[in-house]
This record gives structure tokens, sequence and C-alpha cells, in this order.
């Protein structure tokens, strides 16, 4: 579906949708799930151990007429080397990705691939937001506009967001964005 003629009425109503941060170890998930959920930033690096998820609800509209409950997965950057019977619950029933580079960290970009390929294993035509993280530091000299779209292209991925989880850029938006893609993809779905 043209995601510009969806007439605000369809989306009217409550609706949830699982959405997965997928990244390597240390772009940001966790800090971008609390900037996001608890307006917080924490500076000491806990790696996430196995996989937890967070609920926190969106409003669209200009009486808050779109509710979308968001049921954010964290993963630890360990579950890709774990066996398939160990990630099914993780990837299994979810609406839309964010993909989550570093921006000081070209390789983590590259590695996006991995993440798409495994999530794809699973759950087919979702729809996926790249974020830039870490867009509060200095980028990395080789990374360049041309190569991030580049690899936006080759994922296909539909939108980027540059993002900080230590300022807050970015990251409302990047969430809301996601929501109201999993919205028009599985209303797009239940039409066709
Ligand atoms: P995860 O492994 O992807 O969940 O990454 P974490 O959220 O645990 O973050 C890894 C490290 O990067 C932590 O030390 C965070 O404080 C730091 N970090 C995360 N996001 C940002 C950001 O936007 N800017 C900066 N400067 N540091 C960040
Ligand atoms: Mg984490």
């Amino acid at each position: 579906m043209d995601q510009n003629h969806t007439n605000l009425e369809d989306l009217e109503g409550q609706w949830a949708f699982k959405i997965l941060l997928l990244g390597n170890l240390a772009v940001g998930k966790t800090s971008l799930i609390f900037r996001f959920v608890e307006d917080s930033f924490r500076t000491n690096f806990q790696p996430t151990l196995g996989v937890n998820f967070l609920l926190k609800k969106v409003f669209f509209g200009e009486s808050n007429q779109i509710q979308i409950q968001l049921q954010i997965w964290d993963i630890s950057g360990y579950i890709v080397h774990q066996p398939r019977s160990m990630s099914r619950a993780f990837y299994t029933g979810a609406s839309g990705v964010l993909l989550v580079f570093d921006l000081t960290r070209p390789e983590t970009l590259h590695d996006l691939s991995t993440w798409k390929e495994h999530t794809e294993s699973f759950e087919k035509d979702n729809p996926m937001v790249m974020l830039g993280n870490k867009n509060d530091l200095e980028w990395d000299s080789s990374l360049t506009t041309k190569i991030i779209e580049d690899q936006m292209d080759k994922l296909g991925a539909i939108d980027l967001k540059l993002t900080s989880a230590k300022t807050g850029e970015g990251v409302v938006d990047s969430f809301h964005t996601l929501a109201m893609y999993c919205l028009k993809r599985s209303l797009a779905k239940a039409k066709s």
C-alpha cells in the first residue's frame, strides 16, 4: 500500500505491535530503549543478558484517537550465536525492526546484513528502520552518507534516522516512525 494514501480514520483504534531492536553489541540498543521509555541515559555499560521487553504506548492523531502499544524487545548481542531454538521466542511475532548501528564504528553498519538475515529467517516483510546512533559523537571518518544510504538500499530499510540515546536526538521520532509503519503494514496485509 502507498504509505501516503492511508486515511487517518482507517487507523483509529487501539493496536499492539512487537518490535525488535537489532544490532551489534554496544551500538546503544538498550540505551535507546531507556531513553524512549524512561527518558533517561546511563553511562555505565551493562551488556544485556538474554532477552527482555518493555511496554510503551504511543499516540497519534489530534485527539490521540490512534493508540499503539509497543512491546519493545531488547536482545543480547550474543543471541546471534545461540541455536535457533533459543532465539525463536525473540524474533517470532515481531511486526517491525529497528536496525541500530554505531556511527563511530563502521563495521556495525556492515553487520546489519547479518541481523537482517536473522530476523527474516523468522519473519518476512516487516518494516525496518535504520538508526545511526551516537550522533552526539564524531562519526568515523570513513563513514559517509553515501555508504550509509547504499547499505540502506541493500537492506531494504524504509527509513533512516540519526539518533543519540545520550541527548535524546531522534529517539522518539524513530520509535513513532516505526510504529506508524507497523500499523500501515498490518492494515495493508489485512486488506490484501
Ligand atoms: P547495546 O549493547 O546495543 O544494548 O548498547 P548499550 O545501550 O548497552 O550501550 C553501549 C555503550 O554505549 C554504553 O556505554 C552507553 O552508555 C553508550 N551509548 C549508547 N548510546 C549512546 C549515544 O547515543 N551516545 C553516546 N555517547 N554513548 C552511547
Ligand atoms: Mg543491550
